[in-house]
């Protein structure tokens, strides 16, 4: 995987290739999916949600940049898959779910194989979490219209931000950067993730 589907396609980051290598994909993924965990593209979790490709997360985590003493907001625990590899990437990391069981289920998964950095809590992501703003860095992994004001609000300075806006089909994926307080956007590259649900939690 980390060979044929990341370093292929121009990932370099070593840290990134370390924690992708590291990190056990089959672990988050449901018993029958098990056999297609490593395979090139995004898996069903259940509740309509999906773990994102190898690839896409590489990328986001890539131009993210994270340094290790980084604290993280990740939106969408989803599978927890990119939460372990934000674990291991940064010092602390919060991830905020819409799903209580994908919560839960992540949540078993990432102790049971001792990622001990990150804490999790079932609500609107889209809100962020402003108990423990600012964040160095934020992870969105569903689509948004536009970038949530909530979450701008809680970047840090010279905080970055990987989101994928437009439709609920199609999307561009950005990294947002915070400087003296205001938004600079680029235009990584085209991408199709699940859409951001604002408002309803499933408790
Ligand atoms: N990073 C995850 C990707 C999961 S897909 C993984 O590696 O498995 C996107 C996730 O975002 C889904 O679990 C979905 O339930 C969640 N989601 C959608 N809207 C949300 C919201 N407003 N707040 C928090 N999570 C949300």
């Amino acid at each position: 995987m980390v060979r044929a589907q990341l370093e292929e396609r121009g990932i370099r980051d070593v840290r990134v290739l370390a924690a992708m290598s590291a990190v056990p994909r089959h672990e988050f993924v449901p018993e029958s999916v098990r056999q297609d965990a490593y395979e090139d593209h995004p898996l069903p979790i259940g509740e309509g949600q999906t773990i994102s490709q190898p690839y896409i997360v590489a990328a986001m985590l890539e131009h993210l940049a994270l340094r290790p003493t980084d604290r993280v907001l990740e939106v969408g625990t989803g599978s927890g898959y990119a939460t372990a590899l934000l674990s291991m990437l940064s010092a602390e990391v919060f991830s905020v779910e819409r799903y209580a069981s994908l919560a839960a289920s992540a949540e078993d998964t990432l102790v049971r194989l001792g990622y001990g950095n990150v804490k999790i809590k079932v609500d609107d992501g889209s809100l962020g979490w402003s108990e423990h703003a600012p964040f160095d860095a934020i992870l969105v992994s569903a689509a948004a219209g536009d970038v949530p004001g909530a979450l701008f609000d809680q970047l840090g300075e010279e905080g970055r931000m990987i989101i994928p806006v437009g439709s609920p089909v199609m999307q561009e994926l950005l990294l947002i950067t915070k400087r003296d307080g205001r938004r600079e956007a680029r235009v990584l590259e085209g991408c199709r993730f699940v859409p951001l649900v604002e408002g309803d939690v499933h408790r």
